[in-house]
């Protein structure tokens, strides 16, 4: 089959579905690579290093969905983008079904196949396919620096001629996979981290990472912790516990990094603006919610502003994207991966196994059919 990549068409968003490693690994898998000039451009991937990687570059998206069997893409596509897929043809990127139902609808009467990168079960056999924890970790990583670039003080404690420095303190909230990307991206700079996060089991993984576990007195442990690993929302008695426990720590933290969220809602609002009020100057917030509507009261998405206390408030949607040679490099892989299950004989010959959990779970349009969503897989 032949697999092809076009240029990212969403504003600002740097990140390629292939890289020239990537491709040369889809040739052992006995397909041909087809990428549309300059798509690799602001990752760092050039056309000569995918032309020398074996890849066919052709002039623009027209030519490129023409030339493909498959097309491998990072952003859900446009509305342009679902109208120029063809019968048969099958398309690899986020697609976010739950928000985007009338691309479904559209790609679906198209007869296309969508294959959606978050809808990858998150079961061990398709950790290498995961692409939103291979985001999250760049976004967890990337926050942190980001936080360090505005903060005006160094992570670690040092004792110096010039004077003692004490060490930052950061607080993780949500210690999913962008959280633990956080945490240890803190400790390794030296900060005194401390994280919270309402599933209980979390805590030691946080503290084998180096971190506090923020520990609240509740009688039902418990709250705001689902089945499957996911959070659940928390009750109000729970939820004024936490909020209680952050108004304490707000004017001692100096970097707050969010990652809350709950599965199919907006984002928790857990920063509270009057606890904003209370940090230090100079202190930053990091909200990794942002896209979902903020963990932080104060926070407007894409942008960053600074309070009248001197706080920052970052609410970028674009960590990984700012990361854009790693991401893509990741990405590809998963999407590498993918490919790798959809070519189980290694011949270039594309067998859609519906009876593949992961197969199953990440398709949400096949053969003229909506097939989202998708039953709960057999093997966790
Ligand atoms: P997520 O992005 O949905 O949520 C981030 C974190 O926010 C979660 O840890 C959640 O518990 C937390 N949270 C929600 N409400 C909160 C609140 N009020 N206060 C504090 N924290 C709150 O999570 P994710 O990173 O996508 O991971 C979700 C789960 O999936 C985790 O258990 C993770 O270990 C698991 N996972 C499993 C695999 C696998 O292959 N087995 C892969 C990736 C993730």
């Amino acid at each position: 089959m032949r697999i092809g990549t076009p240029r990212e068409v969403f504003p600002g968003e740097a990140r390629v579905a292939m890289t020239p490693e990537s491709a040369l690994q889809l040739q052992k898998l006995g397909h041909a690579c087809v990428i549309e000039a300059g798509a690799g451009e602001k990752a760092g991937f050039s056309d000569a290093a995918f032309a020398a990687a074996g890849v066919s570059i052709v002039p623009d998206a027209a030519a490129l969905y023409a030339a493909s069997d498959v097309l491998t893409k990072v952003r859900p596509p446009t509305q342009a983008e679902v109208h120029q897929l063809r019968q048969g043809q099958t398309l690899i990127s986020f697609f976010w079904p739950a928000q985007n139902s009338d691309l479904m609808e559209q790609a679906r009467e198209r007869e296309a196949t969508v294959i959606a990168m978050d809808m990858v079960p998150r079961i061990s056999r398709a950790q290498k396919m995961d692409a939103l924890s291979s985001m999250a970790n760049i976004a967890g990583y990337r926050a942190v620096i980001e936080a360090g670039n505005h903060f005006g003080r160094f992570f670690t404690g040092q004792v110096t001629a010039a004077g003692k420095v004490p060490p930052a303190k950061v607080l993780v909230v949500g210690a999913g996979v962008a959280g633990l990307a956080a945490i240890g991206t803190a400790t390794s700079l030296g900060a005194i981290t401390y994280a919270f996060d309402v599933r209980p089991e979390v805590a030691e993984q946080i503290e084998s990472m180096g971190a506090q576990f923020v520990f609240l007195e509740f009688e039902a442990a418990q709250d705001g912790a689902a089945t499957g690993g996911y959070a659940a929302p928390s009750s109000p008695e729970f939820r004024e516990k936490q909020l209680a426990k952050f108004r304490e720590l707000a004017p001692e933290i100096d970097i707050v990094i969010t990652t809350a969220l709950i599965p199919g809602r907006p984002a928790p609002k857990l920063w509270t603006a009057d606890m904003v009020q209370a940090m230090k100057p100079g202190s930053v917030i990091v909200d990794l919610a942002a896209e979902r509507g903020g963990n932080c009261d104060l926070t407007v998405p894409d942008e960053k502003v600074v309070t009248d206390n001197g706080v920052t408030i970052i609410g970028y949607t674009d960590f990984p994207s700012r990361m854009a040679a790693q991401a893509s490099t990741l990405y590809a892989n998963n999407i590498r991966h993918f490919l790798t299950d959809l070519t189980p004989n290694k011949d270039g010959v594309i067998h859609h196994n519906m009876d593949d959990d992961v197969i199953r779970g990440a398709t949400v349009t096949h053969q003229g059919t909506i097939t989202y969503p998708p039953p709960p897989p057999k093997v966790q």
